[in-house]
């Protein structure tokens, strides 16, 4: 057994972002202990490592974490116990090694995590993020799994790199956009608005939405009896082209950019985005509107035009315009409180 090193830690500063109306509420106070217990249980508790010695991992149960720790295998924060990463200090998780954490796990301001390539960091506890977590590798986020504080995770490269089943209210630094055929990607997410287009030729072998959004909304209207019908899907550039010069010739300009695309800037136009229910902001009142609103997450969507966000998207509130990101990322999306574009970092228009 080790022995454990122990210091008081401040509660979690909770981020403070504004969000749109919409968006749910970031809770006021965290409910983590004040102790810390500085302990890795090892894969093997008989082995020779389990001495005063530095063992190959770099991490010492009991001694206080100080200075820069590699984890280079699989080593466990139990439950009951909270390992913290001090100002100063970093935990370098490396490539083919998986740090699960049981208990819990405190970076403190100053601090920081980074999960290399190949590296995995499982958090089944809880995480007070006041430092850094720098995510090269793989981060899983199990259901009671939880990201909480006033610190930064930075994604290096996707976000498939993270699976998110359970909470983060950590604020998320996304990686630079990167265009690949005349279509901007941030990591790996596909964004379309009044700056960013696809090429006119974009998506016309997609058919009305891609497998897996499709599959899910089917999943919708099982699980909750709902008929969401799916109002409108992939449009192509030449329809959105249609739909917004006629719009042009009903309406005013200034009215018209507000609800509807140019060619070539309709999420419509990448299979991703769907219409469901009525296309009425009343659909948000109605008992599948507002199921819709509250649950798409669970499913993969996020509501892509929340209602008091006119400025931030360039679009009128949309309750029936949902757009597929994968269960995860939409997770993260709606955890952040905040748009699709501000979560990303880029602009909206
Ligand atoms: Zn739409």
């Amino acid at each position: 057994m080790k022995k454990f090193f122990i210091a008081a830690v401040p509660l979690a500063a909770v981020l403070a972002l504004g969000g749109c109306s919409s968006t749910p509420e970031r809770p006021t106070s965290d409910t983590s202990s004040l102790i810390v217990i500085n302990s890795l249980s090892e894969p093997n508790a008989s082995d020779s490592r389990n001495n005063s010695s530095s063992d190959a991992s770099g991490v010492q149960a009991n001694v206080s974490f100080s200075g820069d720790r590699v984890i280079t295998e699989n080593r466990t924060v139990a439950e009951g116990q909270v390992l913290t990463v001090r100002n100063g200090e970093t935990l370098y998780i490396n490539d083919g090694a998986e740090f699960t954490v049981d208990g819990g796990i405190a970076v403190e301001n100053g601090g920081s995590i980074k999960v290399r390539s190949g590296g995995s960091l499982l958090l089944n506890g809880k995480m007070t993020l006041d430092g850094g977590l720098e995510l090269g590798g793989f981060l899983g986020i199990r259901e009671k799994g939880e990201i909480n504080g006033a610190g930064l995770l930075t994604v290096l490269n996707s976000f498939d790199d993270i699976d998110c089943k359970g909470t983060c209210k950590a604020k998320i630094k996304a990686p630079e956009p990167v265009e690949k055929d005349g279509v901007t990607y941030v990591g790996g997410v596909l964004i379309v608005n009044k700056k960013y287009s696809v090429p006119e030729d974009y998506g016309e072998e997609l058919g009305l939405v891609i497998d897996e959004a499709y599959d899910q909304l089917l999943k919708m209207r099982e699980d909750t009896g709902f008929d969401m019908p799916l109002v409108s899907g992939y449009r192509s550039y030449w329809t959105q082209d249609d739909l917004f010069n006629y719009y042009c010739e009903i309406d005013d300009y200034d009215k018209v950019v507000m609800y509807s695309a140019e060619p070539g800037h309709s999420e419509h136009q990448t299979g991703l985005a769907m219409d469901l229910g009525q296309i009425t902001e009343d659909y948000v009142n109605t008992e599948e509107g507002g199921w819709l609103t509250d649950n798409c997450h669970k499913y993969g969507f996020i509501i892509r035009y929340p209602k008091g966000c006119e400025k931030k998207t360039g679009y009128d509130y949309e309750p029936w315009h949902v757009r597929w990101l994968g269960e995860s990322t939409a997770r993260l999306v709606r955890d952040s409180g905040l748009t699709l574009e501000e979560f990303l970092g880029v602009e909206a228009m």
